[in-house]
């Protein structure tokens, strides 16, 4: 569990930051609403509670799915873990003890400041001569071209990036894509830059989001090192800017990009952006600059199909080694339609729920912890038919007949409960859509299985699978 919430953080955080106060926590004690956390010292503790308290409990939350109260303690060499409340920390904590701590504190944040270049230039010789610190960059390992699922809706930008990171400055430039929150374009961009430096290890790759190149900027004009930052922008081979959109509104920034992409592309260096909407409908940008953005390939990644959501589950349960039985997956690919983020992160749910109550992975155990998905799914009067009579063995003209044979009369009653429970049709429409009934008599069904429901824990239990059942249909039709 631990370990799923370091990832979640690492991928949250900043490399540094990570690096230096995340990675050396360890988890001390789960109970059902305190997880307890270890710091290596007294120091790291006051840290975090003061940073990244809300960083943490939000990871927390986020991998069990419920909020736990979230304690930090230190473990200084030798002496027992202090498990006092976190209220305790405060900013003048001790004395002399407390005045060093800050001083070191100070001092620790600006080796970070420093150790942190300006942009995440890989592999740029003048980087790596004038400082002997590892390189840095943010690229995500898990961000590259063999975890990236292929689909109907994503083939075309897949086959761009493929394409440029092979063979940059080339066919399309600038590489544009563009598509909703979570559909994989960061991914694939840093998947761009991974395999490019695979085949070209000295290949200047800048990739930055466009608020670092923002930041970069500003703090250029600040330190009056413009030099400095046209020389990093525009002498290297590909360029790679995240979330483009942005830089709507920003002028002086949009000046500035906009020689930027010249220099680089008329040097014929690849340029790769992303934006989640093309670039005519980005408010705010100037039209020289949605010119040149429309100059290359526009490639759109759309929303993936139930086949696809599947197919990226089995990869990433594989590549963690997870398993997980196949109707678990259908049922959480057919939850989840709109954001592969979101996708993800109810496999992650799933699983530590799973662990930590101990309960076998079955559709029904992990239903709970998935949150209900933000669309209403439409469900209709054949849906909740076709569901009822599979799952109970019943014929369907026999449903909408007349016979009054109990296991009949109690699946039609079922019916008639459901399609109020999940569809608006109104209790005459519900009535024709049973064989003809009257909607006094769909009345009297709804409330005798309500009733039923409440009192008989079989039938609730029916009720909820096949109200599940109806829910994933309709999912996986939407
Ligand atoms: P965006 O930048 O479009 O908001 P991301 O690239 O951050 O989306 O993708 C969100 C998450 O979904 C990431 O963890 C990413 O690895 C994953 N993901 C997106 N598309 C795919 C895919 N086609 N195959 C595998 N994982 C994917
Ligand atoms: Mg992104």
């Amino acid at each position: 569990l631990w370990n799923q919430v370091l990832e979640l953080l690492e991928s949250q955080l900043s490399r540094p930051t990570y690096e230096g106060w995340i990675k050396t926590v360890v988890a001390d004690e789960l109970t059902a609403d305190r997880l307890t956390i270890r710091t290596p010292s007294l120091f790291a503790k006051n840290w975090l509670h003061k940073y990244y308290f809300q960083n943490i409990t939000d990871a927390v939350t986020e991998i069990l799915g419920y909020p736990v109260e979230v304690y930090i303690v230190a473990a200084p060499s030798g002496e027992p873990p202090s498990g006092q409340p976190d209220e305790d920390v405060t900013e003048d904590e001790g004395g002399q003890e407390g005045l060093l701590e800050t001083a070191i504190a100070n001092e620790a944040v600006q080796a970070m400041a420093a150790s942190l270049p300006a942009t995440n230039i890989q592999s740029d010789p003048q980087v790596e001569n004038s400082h002997s610190s590892p390189r840095h960059n943010n690229l995500n390992p898990k961000y590259n071209f063999n975890r990236f699922v292929v689909g109907a809706t994503n083939r075309m930008a897949h086959a761009a990036a493929l394409a440029v990171s092979e063979s940059p400055g080339r066919e399309f430039n600038p590489l544009f894509l563009c598509g909703g929150v979570g559909l994989g374009k960061t991914h694939l961009m840093q998947a761009i830059a991974h395999y490019h430096l695979e085949i070209e290890p000295r290949a200047r790759i800048a990739y930055v989001s466009t608020e670092q190149f923002t930041n970069d900027l500003i703090a250029a004009i600040r330190k009056d090192s413009m030099q400095r930052f046209r020389e990093l922008y525009r002498e290297i081979d590909m360029l790679i800017v995240d979330d483009i959109q942005f830089i709507e509104g920003k002028e002086y920034t949009q000046e500035e990009f906009f020689h930027t992409f010249n220099t680089l592309y008329e040097a014929g260096k690849q340029i790769v952006l992303a934006s989640d909407r093309p670039p005519a409908q980005i408010p705010r940008l100037q039209e020289r600059l949605c010119s040149r953005f429309s100059m290359g390939l526009i490639a759109d990644i759309q929303v993936p199909d139930l086949e696809t959501r599947m197919a990226i589950l089995q990869k990433k349960a594989e590549y963690d080694n997870l398993k997980i039985p196949a109707d678990v997956l259908h049922y959480i690919a057919a939850s989840y339609t709109s954001n592969i983020r979101e996708l993800e992160g109810a496999l992650v749910r799933t699983v530590a729920y799973i662990s930590i109550s101990g309960l076998p992975m079955t559709v029904e155990n992990v239903a709970p912890v998935l949150n209900p998905p933000k669309e209403p799914v439409e469900v209709s009067a054949e849906m909740v038919l076709s569901v009822v009579t599979e799952m109970l063995n019943i014929d369907l003209a026999d449903l909408l007949g007349n016979s009054r044979r109990r296991e009949i009369s109690q699946a039609r009653q079922y019916v008639m409960y459901l399609m109020r429970q999940h569809t608006n049709l109104s209790l005459p429409k519900i009535g024709e859509a049973v064989g003809g009934k009257d909607h006094t008599t769909v009345m009297y069904s709804c409330e005798k299985v309500a009733q039923l429901q409440s009192t008989d824990g079989d039938v609730a239990q029916l009720l909820r699978q096949l109200s599940d059942r109806i829910y994933f249909i309709a999912q996986s039709k939407n």
